[in-house]
């Protein structure tokens, strides 16, 4: 508690007022970045009557990235929670669309297998039937649609682009805090907040110094600040800055890497066939794992390395492949040396030729090849870096973020999301805007409550395991299996 504040004092003797700057407060509640977590964190407090807020982004115009993202049981309820239009909106979307989560499992569309083609079993479950019991409709969404949908039900004069975050200071005779924002600068690429297309050129890019020659910079102060900015949070370094938390304030790398092709076109028909016939059956994906035999999926045993391939069309096949493998295996990797790295890969993993020749069709332009990153939270108490210095507090990736693989971040952030804004409602109610003790008292509370969840979501997120493995199933019922409605009252 001293270190929070002497640290905080710290950073306010050394950080000095923009000029023209007022001590009027702006906000009850400032929000930094508007992806999935800061956008359904406010939507939390909107529809609970806390009206004063803003969220900012450094983007400089919302626009078609990221990666696609499952919501799942549990993403879905703290939806319900937060916001019941969007859970509403999002419900509808899902029910309409066709996607391989809703697929009727007696009609299965795809197939498990290892590298030398044998069928796994499948799960006893259908997908349908894995997520169904949970009384939840999923789906799969574009980042940039999710964050769409959210935004959208917001006043549009809530979330501003063009504002990317520096540095915040706490003002406590002011009971607030400063944040600094840049805006009118090239955007500077977040290597890790979403699945960008290093390979490609980005036409809509958001603007070069050339472009934006004056860059300006804004201050805003506020009650509280939520740093929902990504897996290389800003607010995050800003904060752990001096303390003897600024080791953690980069994330770390996991271990595992991901690249995903949105197509490979023409493949010669002697190929196609050959993986069709060794692989496909009659599927349309099928997911392989590189167990060297079918027994060895069933008895847990993890694998390291798992290829999804969908083939909708003859001779058009699109990939995405999940590795344990050291960062340097295919980190900074472009173009035929990405491909002929991720092929060697391939080949170490057992990986058979014609799935090889298949990789190395795949069009450059068309790859996005990234590690995954953590901010690992299952450090003991204390070395553990907090979630929250005095008025401010990280929420989603900023605080968490893990690999995608057990598809839990943005699910997990959803539930972040609501347990803020339980708390802050509270605050707001017992009019405690003031009342330094009681706010950071709320946010230790969303941080005990939340970390045993996500140290289950990380554990999960750092391994390869087959749909057909108890662990799978063990993890499913503790994971979406709880009520979280009920939970969030127990903030109270
Ligand atoms: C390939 C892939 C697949 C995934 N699949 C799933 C899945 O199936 N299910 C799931 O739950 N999760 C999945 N995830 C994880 C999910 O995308 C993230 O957990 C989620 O997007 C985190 O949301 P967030 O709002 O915390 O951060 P982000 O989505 O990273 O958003 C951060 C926002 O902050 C802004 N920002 C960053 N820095 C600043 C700054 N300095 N100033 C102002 N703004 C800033 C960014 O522009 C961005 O808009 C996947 C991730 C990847 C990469």
């Amino acid at each position: 508690m001293i270190i929070e504040n002497e640290f905080m004092k710290l950073e306010h003797t050394e950080s000095s007022s923009p000029e023209n700057s007022s001590p009027k407060i702006d906000y009850d509640v400032a929000i930094v970045g508007a992806g999935p977590v800061g956008l359904a964190t406010a939507l939390g407090l909107y529809q609970r009557g806390i009206e004063n807020i803003i969220v900012l982004d450094q983007t400089r115009a919302f626009r078609q990235v990221g990666q696609t993202i499952g919501l799942l049981p549990n993403g879905m309820k703290a939806l319900r929670y937060i916001h019941t239009q969007a859970h509403k909106n999002l419900t509808e979307e899902f029910k309409k669309s066709k996607n391989p989560l809703k697929e009727d499992p007696s009609k299965p569309k795809w197939t498990m297998r290892n590298v030398n083609g044998e069928k796994i079993p499948s799960p006893s479950k259908g997908l349908g039937e894995i997520f169904g019991k949970y009384g939840e409709h999923l789906g799969l969404i574009r980042w940039y649609d999710l964050q769409t949908q959210l935004r959208t039900l917001l006043p549009e004069n809530l979330v501003k682009p063009n504002h990317r975050f520096v540095s915040v200071v706490a003002e406590p005779e002011l009971q607030c805090v400063r944040a600094d924002f840049v805006s009118n600068l090239g955007a500077k690429a977040n290597p890790y907040s979403y699945w960008e297309d290093k390979q490609k050129k980005d036409r809509t890019n958001t603007g070069s110094l050339s472009q934006f020659p004056e860059s300006e910079m804004t201050s805003i102060r506020a009650k509280l600040l939520i740093g929902a900015d990504g897996i290389n949070s800003t607010v995050r370094q800003s904060i752990y800055k001096d303390t003897p938390y600024s080791a953690y304030s980069k994330p770390e790398y996991s271990g595992f890497s991901g690249v995903q092709t949105e197509g490979i076109y023409r493949v010669p028909e002697a190929l196609s066939q050959q993986i069709k016939e060794q692989f496909f059956d009659d599927a349309k994906t099928v997911i392989i794992y590189n167990f060297l035999t079918s027994e060895t999926a069933t008895i847990n045993q993890e694998p390291t390395m798992k290829m999804v391939i969908w083939s909708y069309e003859p001779g058009e096949f699109e990939y995405l492949i999940d590795a344990i493998m050291p960062f340097e295996s295919l980190a900074g990797k472009v173009g035929k040396e990405l491909i002929d790295s991720l092929v060697l890969e391939l080949k170490k993993a057992n990986f058979p030729e014609i799935i090889q020749q298949l990789v190395a069709l795949s069009p450059p332009e068309n790859l996005a090849n990234r590690p995954f990153y953590i901010h690992p939270v299952n450090m003991s108490a204390p070395d553990r870096a907090k979630w929250s210095i005095g008025r401010v507090v990280l929420v989603g990736d900023a605080a968490h973020g893990m690999p995608p693989v057990a598809g839990q971040g943005a699910n997990q952030g959803m539930e972040d999301a609501a347990a803020i804004a339980t708390l802050v409602n509270e605050i707001n109610k017992q009019n405690q805007w003031d009342d330094t003790a009681a706010i950071e008292a709320a946010f230790n509370k969303y941080e005990s409550l939340r970390r045993p969840i996500i140290e289950v979501a990380q554990q999960g997120s750092l391994g390869i395991r087959a749909f057909s493995s108890e662990w799978h199933e063990q993890f499913a019922e503790e994971i979406y299996g709880r009520n979280i409605a009920e939970i969030m009252q127990t903030l109270l």
